[in-house]
């Protein structure tokens, strides 16, 4: 009895030692610190724009250790505070003994930041415009400047050509296989459908992420629209490229207008 009460102990102050291991970091590197701080604004605001609700998360690579990424603990977005980051390896593994709770779908982010050096910072979330072109086959493509990084169109992610030996899955990427799959369709793009489920997408910072997943989400309600009233003209790859190179100068703007929104909130 005496030494479980002395085990438990030992467990709660190891976990308390652990949990401070992120915030050391901050305490340590400047960067880490605008990192961490920046990922639970993001978290916010990813509310905020209807990107994601109860569900959904982003990450962000260790700015000092390009082989660790951070997520908050199984939390709403839009509570997310600090202390609930949590610190996790390429295979999705909570470091620093962290024994909280953690996403079920941890396994997006370490699957395509493994993968992708270029990438800095995914999002994966369910908002409903994005949903019917994973069911249709209706590829989602630019239609407009703000989305122009969805380029020649975002890839439909396969749950079922992936889960062995049973097809029937739970739809959630709850496996590293399951993550490395995922990314495998992202390719060398920044955005993937995920089929009956939504999307993950994929920048260099978690600006960028947050700015491309409010505007893929926007350009998927328009194009929507415009499929209705007839044939309709996509950016060509050329204006993509081009509008991309152009916008995302700017993001820095919504940013400051999202950001000054949920601190008045707060
Ligand atoms: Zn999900």
């Amino acid at each position: 009895m005496k030494n479980k009460i002395f085990s438990l102990a030992l467990l709660a102050l190891t976990s308390q030692v652990n949990a401070a291991s992120v915030q050391e970091q901050m305490e340590q590197n400047p960067a880490v610190k605008t990192a961490v701080e920046e990922l639970v604004i993001a978290n916010h605001i990813l509310y905020d724009q209807n990107a994601v609700d109860g569900y959904g998360h982003i990450s962000v690579r260790n700015p000092a250790n390009p082989n660790t990424f951070f997520l908050a603990r199984s939390v709403a977005p839009s509570v997310v505070k600090v202390e609930d980051i949590m610190e996790f390896d390429m295979n999705g593994k909570a470091l620093n003994g962290d024994t909280r709770v953690a996403y079920g779908e941890r396994f997006i982010h370490s699957g395509v930041l493994k993968t992708r050096p270029d990438i800095n910072s995914v999002i994966h979330g369910h908002a409903s415009p994005i949903l019917p072109y994973g069911l249709t086959g209706t590829t989602l493509k630019p239609v407009y400047h703000m989305s122009a990084f969805l380029g020649e169109g975002a890839p439909v992610f396969e749950i079922r050509n992936f889960a062995q030996p049973n097809p029937d899955t739970d739809m959630f990427v709850s496996s590293p296989e399951l993550g490395d799959a995922l990314s495998k369709t992202m390719g060398l793009q920044y955005f993937v459908l995920m089929r009956g489920h939504g999307y993950a997408a994929g920048a260099s910072s978690i600006k960028m992420a947050v700015f491309r997943s409010v505007y893929a989400i926007q350009n998927a309600s328009i194009q929507a629209e415009a499929m209705k009233m007839g044939q309709v003209q996509y950016l060509t790859p050329g204006e993509a490229a081009t509008a991309q190179a152009t916008i995302e100068k700017t993001i820095g703007r919504p940013w400051q207008l999202w950001s000054e929104r949920v601190k008045k909130t707060q």
